[in-house]
């Protein structure tokens, strides 16, 4: 699609390739939220022009609609004479450019959402996540340009990967920094105000950490930890790509997680992250993005790069994208030395039990959650956890039966990390760019040298069981696969206001039975007024068959209404190490 629009421009007008892009961001009074954007757009041979802001953030599958935060679109000649602006999209302006060389756009972006997504100004600090500050002309994603950001007169420093232009091109009130092309502006989030900023190497690597907010860090404990883990993933490649590294870290109360970017990654995580157990929670979210920059921003499906930001991009890939990253997350913390082997694999049984025991896992295939992320996993509802299931993990488990599978063919000497490899070589390199299902699913079978029809049949785009007895009993860990059978109530309450009020009712449970809905409020229970706790109390205590009367409130009507209390069954997986000399080898190369 994108050489068909360049063969037409080419042959009607070839110099229209050659328009020049620079942007200034200026932040002149920071409590307002305000960033103000300038773009500079010269040689321009055309007689139209239509800048567009995205719609989506790469790596957050869902439609944000950035422009809701754009205000005074204007754009004028190089005389500083208004010229003529029509909207005609939500998020695209076209520009009349007849007899025009050159022209300004300037408009200002409300910044007032702190994420690793979206973009951020007060008086502490400014955080720019380009995709919703930076419009681009369309069909000249390619053109590289400039960045200027005046920063406001209080903030002292600016981090961001992108590269510091030459010397000439800098000035006293601004920074300059230079891109390649709009795919790389705006996989680069700047952080820009007073925060804290410490270096470590890494892996023959540069890192930059770039601190924001008050925390209980230790810098020189960081730089072993966050180094240790950047050297194990550097050895599951064999090389790190990269020069420089920036880690952007946004301390705040709760913290959303992570965005990966080429060369740099935003973590947002509680000030109180760096003790005890939620450590380790930090270092598995290092983990996580830092393997990205191989998984998904280099090797990756067809769909994620170059992008359309202009709509939803659909992949139903996300599965080896987050679920793969997710594996190496935590397998990571174990090569590291941060788990044991039996710490891991309570872990891994842990996280097969979430993946094959929720409800939604038997009703929507992970590929299927991948393709719909845009509309379901990122805009989860009450009634989710009954048809939905987390491509994260989901994909981890079958991430580690694949791994199986390649330690079992090649007998203790590949692994996992060598079809990563392998993907990275023929599609990054080679070819550059990503891949299809049917090419995954083509390497996949050559490499572990099965067919994999049957495999992604039923465990990708099917819901049945993975069969992981089968898989991991070939490199030294047995699987007992149980039937969990409780008594159960099978609806969730919150405490809203005083009141009991049901959040969440599962499929095919007592509660759904009798009758209950979602947002009922629960105001006895036989005949006695109750809390959350005494309600969560008497459920909990009741054995199969047994009945309640629950008095409930719906759009202000009282009725009460019986539950019989019924059998809830889920499958259940232990792991434990074979011990048997013949898999030892392998176990111990799985789990090195
Ligand atoms: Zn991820």
């Amino acid at each position: 699609m994108k050489l068909i629009i360049g063969l037409l421009f080419t042959v009607t007008s070839f110099l229209s390739w050659s328009i020049e892009i620079a942007y200034s961001v200026h932040m002149s009074k920071p409590q307002n939220h305000y960033f103000e954007v300038e773009m500079s757009i010269s040689q321009i041979n055309q007689k139209s022009l239509i800048v567009k802001l995205p719609v989506w953030a790469p790596g957050s599958y869902l439609v944000r609609e950035f422009s809701k935060n754009i205000n005074l679109v204007h754009a004028f000649n190089e005389q500083g004479k208004e010229l003529e602006i029509t909207k005609n999209a939500k998020n695209a302006w076209q520009i009349n450019t007849t007899g025009i060389k050159s022209l300004k756009v300037r408009y200002e972006v409300y910044s007032f959402e702190l994420s690793v997504r979206t973009s951020f100004l007060d008086l502490t600090h400014g955080y720019i996540s380009g995709s919703g500050i930076f419009m681009y002309v369309d069909n000249f994603k390619d053109t590289k340009g400039i960045l200027k950001i005046f920063p406001f007169e209080k903030f002292k420093k600016i981090n961001t990967a992108l590269p510091i232009a030459p010397l000439e091109l800098q000035g006293d009130a601004y920074q300059a920094f230079e891109f390649e092309n709009y795919d790389q502006l705006v996989d680069c989030p700047i952080e820009i105000g007073n925060q804290v900023v410490f270096e470590f190497n890494a892996a023959g690597v540069k890192h930059t950490v770039a601190m924001y907010g008050e925390a209980n860090y230790n810098i020189p404990l960081l730089k072993v930890d966050m180094a240790k883990i950047i050297e194990s993933e550097t050895a599951v490649f064999g090389f790190n790509p990269n020069k420089n590294y920036l880690f952007i870290i946004h301390n705040v109360p709760g913290g959303d997680g992570g965005l990966e970017h080429v060369n740099s990654t935003t973590l947002s995580v509680n000030r109180w992250t760096y003790a005890g157990a939620d450590y380790l929670g930090f270092l598995n979210l290092v983990a996580h993005e830092y393997f990205h920059l191989w998984n998904v921003k280099r090797i990756r499906p067809i769909e994620l790069g170059p992008f359309n930001y202009d709509q939803e991009v659909y992949t139903s890939l996300l599965w080896v994208m987050e679920g793969f990253t997710s594996y190496y997350d935590e397998l990571m913390m174990l090569r590291t030395g941060y788990y044991s082997q039996a710490e891991y694999l309570t872990k891994l049984q842990s996280l097969i039990n979430y993946a094959e025991g929720s409800v939604g896992s038997r009703v929507q295939p992970v590929a299927h959650a991948s393709f719909d992320a845009w509309i379901k996993s990122y805009r989860p509802n009450e009634n989710s956890a009954n048809t939905t299931m987390s491509y994260y993990s989901r994909g981890a488990v079958i991430a580690a039966a694949i791994d199986a599978m390649i330690i079992n063919k090649y007998n203790g000497t590949k692994c996992l990390d060598h079809f990563m490899q392998h993907l990275y070589k023929t599609y990054y390199e080679k070819l550059n760019r990503g891949f299809t299902v049917a090419e995954f699913k083509n390497e996949l079978a050559i490499f572990t040298g099965q067919d994999m029809n049957d495999f992604f049949k039923k465990y990708i785009d099917g819901t049945e069981i993975i069969p992981f007895a089968d898989y991991f009993s070939k490199v030294g860990v047995t699987v007992k696969q149980n039937a969990l059978t409780r008594a159960s109530f099978g609806a969730s309450v919150q405490n809203s206001g005083g009141k009991v009020i049901i959040k969440s009712i599962r499929s095919n449970s007592a509660a759904e039975d009798a009758g209950l809905s979602v947002d009922d409020e629960v105001i006895g229970c036989n005949g006695y007024r109750v809390d959350q706790a005494m309600l969560e109390g008497i459920m909990n205590g009741l054995e199969v068959n047994e009945e309640v009367e629950l008095l409930l409130s719906r759009d202000e009507i009282l009725f009460s209404v019986k539950v019989k209390i019924t059998n809830y069954t889920r499958p259940q997986f232990i792991l434990t190490p074979t011990n048997s000399t013949e898999e030892a080898m392998k176990f111990n190369y799985w789990l090195r």
